[in-house]
């Protein structure tokens, strides 16, 4: 894997459409970087449709300048609520079942509930033992 230093490749292709997994992956990889170049936290995010189509590709935006922006502004959760605006503003989106969001790190409980409630699909490309919900435990020795 080649490891990037603040140096993000390009910018988002919208039009693009993935072939594979991994291209996804690196978009979402890609946007992590983006999101460490503004000083907030790694993660990043690509909502794809179901024929691999790139819908929108966005990062973490908890820091900005320095300053904590929002919070809430999880690169998952912000895609959802782009597609929802989109939907709102009458743009002919495939429903969230027909979507898959590919993100760098695993969801946090709020990204997650986000995504379960809204019904997306999520891809998640690494796990998170600090504040991801789907990390595997580390087991229980016994006493
Ligand atoms: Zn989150």
């Amino acid at each position: 894997m080649e490891i990037r230093h603040c140096s993000p490749r390009g910018a988002t292709l919208l039009s693009q459409t993935y072939e594979s997994l991994e291209d996804a992956v690196n978009e979402a990889a890609n946007q992590a970087v983006r999101a460490y170049c503004q000083g907030t936290f790694s993660v990043g995010g690509v909502m794809l449709d179901k024929s691999g189509n790139v819908l929108n590709a966005l990062h973490n935006n908890v820091v900005e300048d320095g300053m904590t922006f929002d919070p809430t502004a999880h690169g998952e959760r912000q895609l959802i609520d782009w597609y929802y605006d989109q939907i709102s503003s009458g743009a002919l989106l495939p429903p969230p079942e027909e979507i898959t969001i590919v993100t760098s790190l695993d969801p946090c409980c709020m990204c997650s509930g986000s995504i379960l409630s809204s019904g997306f699909n999520v891809v998640s490309a690494a796990f998170d033992t600090f504040s991801g919900i789907d990390y595997t435990p580390l087991p229980i020795s016994p006493h």
